[in-house]
């Protein structure tokens, strides 16, 4: 049986695609649930689209998303160079080879009709140029006059392919154009360089966005007359964001790396994307790129348009940050902290209360900002039915409360949770008739991540004393 091998083979567009990257993600696991090769190319032969810093992006996503590569640009393979820009004269090579076996031709219509038909518009090229006789095309080299290769397609019957997501596709070859194979600045187009690549790296499976259903039809007239063998195709529907519309860059929703800068777990987001287009057979959500890696297989992958549902990432991510260490997700939230904490906060402890509370890392600074400033709030907020707390005795149970933490020496939790328990009990009240005043008095907020205690604990006695005192002299104003 022949190794499994799949490539990603991204252009540089300078920021990773969440569609790209669930590409890049099932071409990965088709090839280790194999034990096959993956790896990656780099597809930069249009110039004009390059950006500065692109391909460092691309890898340093897959670096971060655990997606490790057997070849590429900066691990080497036995078929580098992985960088297509790299890769000219091998294309000009078979450019060659193909117009020899009758694929292509060599067209030298003026640059200006050729540049406006090397687009992806689908023009059908009826050029004279495919007619040239030897001599006529050696008479244009002798001058070098500038030539494109265009593909020559057969204006009768049809081209059938199988995919493995959409079944058997035919088109017309009629409706198929001669596009150009490769420019006149002789770098190829992706029409010709994929085909090219995927034979000579030997790709068995090529995976990709269903943008490419149309042309594999003239892709595999070229392999057929270069007589090699047709890989697997697999191609995916897209990732929308509603029935109609597309995810998109500008709205924040389709770049992983957005994701990542709003907090979200690379883990969580593999996880999710991998489903969006993938059934496992089972009701089970939660994978890991370990577990992927044994159980995936391409009877799962649907061809039905996935939709994007941020809220359902937002709450796996929130699941993932569950499943953390309380150090790990400490040492994650961290940088969250140090936008709104003081040093004097113990970290671990914020980290306590906010694990079982936080979705996405960047709610973070939000959430804690309270324990840097204490938000001037409403003091209605000391009044609450179920808790049986109005004005006037919250005042004074804030009042007691104050009293009696003011002589704790030992400011721990235990001591704090012992003394308010015994002050409770000495004033005959609810729990929360000083517990809720308390609250609300230390956090300014109508919730909080953590009660009265464990915010009295994080605060420190300086300033827990200074905030009753706040709430206090609210209070006296509604009181007198
Ligand atoms: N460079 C192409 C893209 O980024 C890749 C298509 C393919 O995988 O063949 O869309």
């Amino acid at each position: 049986m022949k190794e499994v091998r799949t490539r990603f083979a991204p252009s540089p567009t300078g920021y990773m695609h969440i569609g790209n990257l669930r590409t890049a993600i099932y071409e990965y696991l088709i090839a280790k649930s194999q034990g096959g090769k993956f790896l990656l190319r780099i597809e930069d032969t249009d110039q004009a689209r390059f950006v500065e810093g692109a391909i460092e992006v691309i890898l340093k996503t897959l670096d971060i998303v655990g997606l490790k590569y057997d070849e590429g640009p900066d691990v080497g393979g036995p078929f580098g160079p992985y960088v297509q820009s790299q890769r000219k004269s091998i294309y000009k090579d078979y450019a060659d080879k193909l117009v020899e076996l009758k694929g292509a031709y060599y067209c030298f219509c003026s640059k200006e009709k050729n540049d406006s038909e090397s687009t992806a518009v689908p023009v059908k090229h009826d050029c004279r140029c495919k007619d040239l006789s030897a001599l006529e095309i050696s008479e244009n080299f002798k001058h070098n006059k500038p030539y494109v290769v265009r593909q020559r397609i057969p204006h009768e019957g049809t081209t059938t392919f199988h995919d493995l997501v959409y079944g058997a596709v035919t088109v017309e070859n009629s409706e198929l154009d001669e596009g150009v194979l490769l420019k006149s600045d002789g770098l190829p187009t992706y029409n010709f360089a994929n085909v090219v690549d995927d034979h000579l790296m030997e790709i068995t499976h090529v995976v990709r966005g269903s943008e490419y259903l149309s042309s594999t039809p003239k892709y595999n007239l070229l392999y057929t007359s270069f007589g090699w063998d047709i890989p697997e195709y697999i191609h995916l529907p897209p990732i929308m964001k509603t029935a109609e519309k597309k995810l998109s860059k500008r709205e924040g929703d389709a770049s992983f790396e957005d994701f990542i800068a709003k907090g979200y777990l690379p883990e969580a987001i593999v996880n999710y994307i991998v489903l969006l287009g993938w059934n496992p057979g089972t009701n089970e959500e939660f994978f890991s790129l370990r577990e992927l890696e044994k159980c995936f297989s391409t009877e799962g992958l649907s061809k039905s348009p996935a939709i994007f549902d941020v809220n359902k990432l937002k709450w796996m991510n929130g699941e993932y940050l569950r499943r953390l260490s309380l150090e790990d997700f400490n040492s994650l939230a961290l940088p969250y902290y140090q936008e709104v904490l003081g040093r004097e906060i113990d970290s671990k402890k914020v980290s306590a209360l906010l694990q079982k509370r936080t979705e996405i890392l960047s709610e973070i600074p939000e959430k804690v900002e309270f324990l840097h400033s204490l938000p001037d709030y409403d003091s209605a907020l000391f009044v609450h039915k179920k808790m049986k707390t109005d004005y006037v005795n919250s005042l004074s149970n804030l009042k007691a409360a104050k009293e009696a933490m003011s002589v704790l020496e030992t400011w721990d939790l235990a001591n704090i949770e012992e003394n308010l328990a015994n002050l409770i009990s000495k004033l005959g009240v609810k729990n929360g008739q000083v517990l809720w005043p308390l609250r609300t008095a230390l956090s300014g907020l109508e919730s909080s991540p953590g009660g009265a205690l464990e915010l009295a604990e994080l605060l420190g006695k300086t300033e827990t004393l200074r905030r009753i005192d706040v709430g206090i002299n609210k209070l006296a104003n509604k009181v007198d």
